[in-house]
């Protein structure tokens, strides 16, 4: 008998679908083989001098944050790269060592205690910023100056120091006891583009903004400017370092960027029918009866909705893979739970697994898939699951 908790794995879907009641409900998959290969295949990319930091932001862009950097640090990763600082503090309390930079704003004693305490490094963005950390610092005795890297607004009216300031702004870091400079940073607002000319803009941008702080005589040790998207478009925006999110998880930034490099999307989303039924024509179904079988129907129902992430704005809009085979999402999604029509599946029965989104024989369901029919990107739907799906791991 299989115990209420048990974690599914692909061996347990494929021999034990049709009585696996007490499984998970719904959870997602990651692939920690495909992780690997995207860190690999991205590593071979860059050229030897070009370290790859993989961003694991909200909780590796809803893959796990930890496991997640556990697998990229063993694939060739060297830096991560976080939104906040509790998501820092995670990675270093799960025991991930390697450096890594926190991407926002941090202002408040105590996210700087916490910084220098979980040995983070810290985005600096301001002169003002800096005067707080320096200031914290030395109240704090801090024994040892802490890595910073410089923010620079190239384009994107973001975080950062306006380019054409950037040399007075590094100059007043590098004065600072407490602070040394690891990096100089800026982001891109278009990368995704076909169109490079706002792109190479903030490219000129950033490189007049280096010669700035070089005719000061200050060298910069490291400099990086690409996301995902300029990374896969045009190796001169790699530098040092380039900052990888989407593409580390298997998706493409753009179409155009797809022939770049080979990638496996990582994430699965999967859940289990828990009942059938036979609806006559004419029945309607789930609430606000937005849907009404057109015929006899064979009607399934799983344990998954809105409120593990699934939007409900896809109601009556998306299909789902069971046995290889693409079926029809009918009526409104609802909060845990949403319904199909299963009529075109042969002897279907209760608990047997339906993916989602990932693949099954030779069909695939992504999230750009999902993007498209919301009118949004692939990086909103991989954030949008919620943490009562689990997330297993398999190789
Ligand atoms: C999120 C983020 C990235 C990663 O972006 P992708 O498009 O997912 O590769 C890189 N740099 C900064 C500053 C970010 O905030």
């Amino acid at each position: 008998m299989l115990s209420h908790n048990q974690t599914p794995s692909v061996a347990f879907n494929q021999q034990c679908d049709t009585y696996a009641w007490f499984s998970q409900r719904a959870w997602v998959e990651i692939d920690l083989g495909a992780l690997s290969y995207n860190v690999q295949q991205l590593v071979q990319f860059l050229s030897p001098d070009t370290q790859l930091m993989a961003v694991v932001k909200a909780d590796a862009y809803g893959h796990g944050a930890v496991t997640v950097a556990q697998t990229v640090l063993e694939s060739g990763a060297s830096w991560l790269g976080v939104a906040t600082v509790p998501e820092a503090i995670q990675l270093r309390e799960g025991g991930i060592k390697a450096p890594i930079l926190i991407l926002g704003a941090t202002h408040t004693l105590e996210q700087i205690h916490a910084i220098a305490h979980w040995n983070l490094q810290p985005t600096l963005c301001s002169p003002k910023q800096a005067l707080v950390f320096s200031d914290t610092l030395e109240a704090i005795k801090h024994d040892s100056p802490i890595p910073v890297h410089i923010k620079l607004d190239t384009g994107m009216s973001r975080l950062g120091t306006n380019w054409q300031q950037a040399g007075e702004f590094v100059q007043l870091v590098q004065r600072l006891p407490y602070l040394s400079i690891a990096s100089i940073y800026s982001h891109l607002a278009t990368a995704d583009s076909p169109d490079p000319t706002v792109m190479n803009e903030q490219h000129r941008r950033f490189e007049e903004a280096i010669a700035q702080i070089k005719a000061m005589g200050i060298e910069p040790p490291c400099l990086h400017l690409a996301n995902s998207a300029a990374t896969l478009a045009d190796p001169k925006l790699h530098y040092d370092i380039v900052r990888v999110g989407l593409a580390v998880y298997g998706l493409y930034p753009a179409p155009h960027l797809q022939n770049a490099i080979n990638l496996k999307p990582v994430l699965q989303l999967k859940a289990r029918i828990t009942q059938i039924k036979t609806i006559a024509a004419g029945t309607a179904v789930s609430y606000g009866h937005q849907f009404i079988a057109p015929h006899e129907l064979r009607l399934a129902v799983v344990g998954i909705g809105y409120a593990d992430g699934v939007p409900r704005n896809l109601s009556n809009n998306i299909q789902v893979l069971i046995r290889g085979q693409r079926v029809s999402q009918i009526g409104t999604i609802t909060m845990d739970q949403l319904m199909l029509d299963v009529s075109a599946i042969p002897n279907i029965q209760e608990g047997e697994v339906v993916t989602l989104l990932g693949e099954q024989g030779s069909e695939q369901i992504s999230a750009d898939d999902w993007a498209e029919k919301l009118n949004t990107i692939s990086w909103e739907i991989l954030c949008g699951f919620k943490h009562r799906l689990p997330r297993v791991a398999v190789m």
